[in-house]
């Protein structure tokens, strides 16, 4: 039998309409690529979505299913390109601009863009590859002067597509099951593959974030998103904002931690998300120059790597502000687990709480998670037992756009993560590592995840990243590459095999260490792990401690 309720569309739309009903003169800052700020309400943005909503109809001949790019910074406008085009039925197509020229090229063809929507200052990365465009009928320019000069082809301001249209729009019919976003994977394991977002997976995923266990938003709120709205849609970060009344303040470029901490105070922000690398940034620039009254900032969010838990422990400890783990990727729109810790946690000790927090913590509602072992059997909770995560749930991808990549799916119908985790027997999971990043050591698994976050909590080292190399005897043996904090002052290869002999056994400490100026990173600042093996291939590492 049917239950007998409304059958009332969770759309875009809807996230929208209900914001500007609700929480109309809530504010959006942003803080433009010329350091200029602006701020308007959630009511003239939610305006201006339905002027661009007439506008991509009228002027640009978009209908339902055009694809339509975006290669942008973090701004208010961006914002109406979420809201404007997937709400008349095309889907918002956001360009990672961190990418290749190459895979940029790719994604752009592969994708079918119609019009690509581009921000002044990125303008020079698109006019070099632009003539093989073969989809892409003109492009629309963000935040540029009057006078701007390019040599893309067919270009129009955004100020003057909107400029005289009309602030009514009537929102068409739209199925919750059609695709609302698109973005690509970063690439860190291969070819950029497209994920398509749906309605309905959208404001389910914004829903469910809202909730204290979660993302923690309120009208109260004042919300940095530092994530890249080019990155799985900002988290989902825009939607939840409109959902709780949270003011949004947007840095686009301007993303020097120094800059950030003065966004921080300004707009006394109580949270904000970010990637570990920003936070570290953030951290060391507080330590160097403590800001002179403690921020409003409560909780920042980290997922997309390791969260270390000296990190964690260092900020709370010197600033009283909170770390908060999650774990996603691009392929589960993305946030699947979050880590916060609950009433039965309150009586340990603060380093046994600490170790909970740095775990990247359990599933969201709507989410499922399993471990599968090497021999195909399910791992039980038991906080050890290592395997590859498997997840299914209303925001995990169900197949990549234009392709068949049955090789990501199982039988049964979960999606295989590639990475390698454990789940205690309160749920909590925990990565270890990326199958294609595990070292296997004399027939053991060594988690270089793990070695990473005790190297940098080493108080001389900045940064460490760990990688398998090859070995005679043992076939693979752990690499650690280490970014000091003070160069002239760093530990020996000995003091860092006992300082790790505190908490490994003896085959899982590596032997080779070298000091490198920076850890090369991928187009959304995670250590690159192919870029490292490929240097070290190449012989461009040596072994320096
Ligand atoms: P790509 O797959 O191209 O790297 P994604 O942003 O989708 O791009 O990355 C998802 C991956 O990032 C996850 O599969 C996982 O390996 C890693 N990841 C995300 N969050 C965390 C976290 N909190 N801790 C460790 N690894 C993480």
């Amino acid at each position: 039998m049917k239950g007998l309720i409304m059958d009332y569309p969770l759309t875009t739309n809807t996230i929208l309409e209900y914001g500007n009903s609700v929480f109309h003169k809530k504010k959006i800052i942003t803080y433009l690529p010329n350091g200029t700020r602006h701020e308007y309400s959630f009511g003239d943005m939610y305006k201006r979505c339905k002027q661009l909503a007439n506008a991509l109809t009228h002027k640009l001949g978009i209908t339902k299913g055009d694809m339509v790019g975006t290669f942008a910074w973090n701004h208010g406008p961006h914002i109406e390109l979420y809201y404007g085009i997937s709400g008349i039925g095309a889907i918002c197509h956001t360009i990672n601009i961190r990418l290749s020229a190459q895979q940029t090229e790719y994604i752009i063809n592969n994708s079918e863009d119609k019009v690509i929507f581009v921000d002044a200052t990125l303008v020079p990365l698109l006019e070099k590859i632009a003539p093989l465009f073969e989809t892409v009928e003109c492009f629309v320019l963000l935040n540029a002067p009057k006078d701007f000069v390019t040599t893309l082809p067919n270009t129009l301001h955004y100020e003057d597509l909107l400029a005289d249209q009309s602030e009514d729009f009537d929102w068409p019919v739209i199925d919750e099951k059609d695709a609302c976003g698109m973005c690509y994977t970063s690439g860190t394991t291969g070819l950029p593959k497209g994920v398509l977002y749906s309605h309905r997976s959208t404001f389910l995923h914004a829903t469910t974030i809202v909730a204290p266990n979660a993302g923690n938003a309120s009208s109260r709120d004042t919300f940095l998103l530092i994530v890249p709205q080019f990155h799985v849609m900002a988290w989902g970060y825009p939607y939840m904002c409109l959902l709780s009344g949270s003011k949004m303040v947007l840095p686009s470029s301007n993303l020097k931690p120094e800059t950030l901490i003065k966004i921080l105070t300004e707009e006394k922000v109580t949270k904000a998300n970010g990637v570990p690398s920003i936070w570290l940034g953030i951290y060391e620039a507080m330590k160097k120059n403590p800001p002179k009254e403690k921020l409003a900032l409560e909780e920042y969010l980290v997922g997309g790597s390791a969260l270390p838990m000296s990190l964690i422990e260092n900020f709370e400890k010197d600033f009283g502000i909170k770390g908060i783990h999650a774990w996603g990727m691009t392929e589960t729109s993305p946030l699947g687990t979050l880590c916060r810790l609950q009433p039965n946690h309150d009586n340990l000790s603060y380093k046994e709480k600490l170790k909970i927090r740095a775990k990247q913590g359990v599933a969201f509602p709507g989410v499922e998670l399993r471990i599968i072992t090497d021999d195909g059997n399910r791992a039980p909770h038991d906080g050890k037992t290592m395997g590859e995560l498997q997840i299914k749930g209303a925001w995990t991808v169900s197949s990549y756009f234009k392709t068949n990549n049955h090789e990501s799916f199982t039988k049964d119908g979960w999606f295989k993560t590639g990475d390698v985790s454990t789940i205690d027997e309160d749920g909590y999971m925990q990565i270890t590592d990326r199958t294609k990043d595990l070292i296997k050591s004399g027939g053991e698994w060594i988690s270089s995840v793990a070695l990473e976050s005790a190297l940098v909590s080493h108080p001389k080292i900045k940064e460490a990243a760990v990688v398998a190399i090859p070995d005679k005897k043992w076939v693979e043996r752990p690499l650690a590459l280490l970014v000091f904090t003070t160069p002239q002052d760093k530990p020996s290869n000995e003091e860092l095999i006992s300082f790790l002999a505190k908490d490994f056994a003896k085959y899982q400490i590596p032997t080779d260490y070298v000091e490198i100026d920076e850890v090369p990173k991928t187009s959304v600042g995670k250590f690159d792990k192919k870029e490292i093996r490929r240097l070290y291939a190449a012989g461009k590492l040596t072994m320096a401690l």
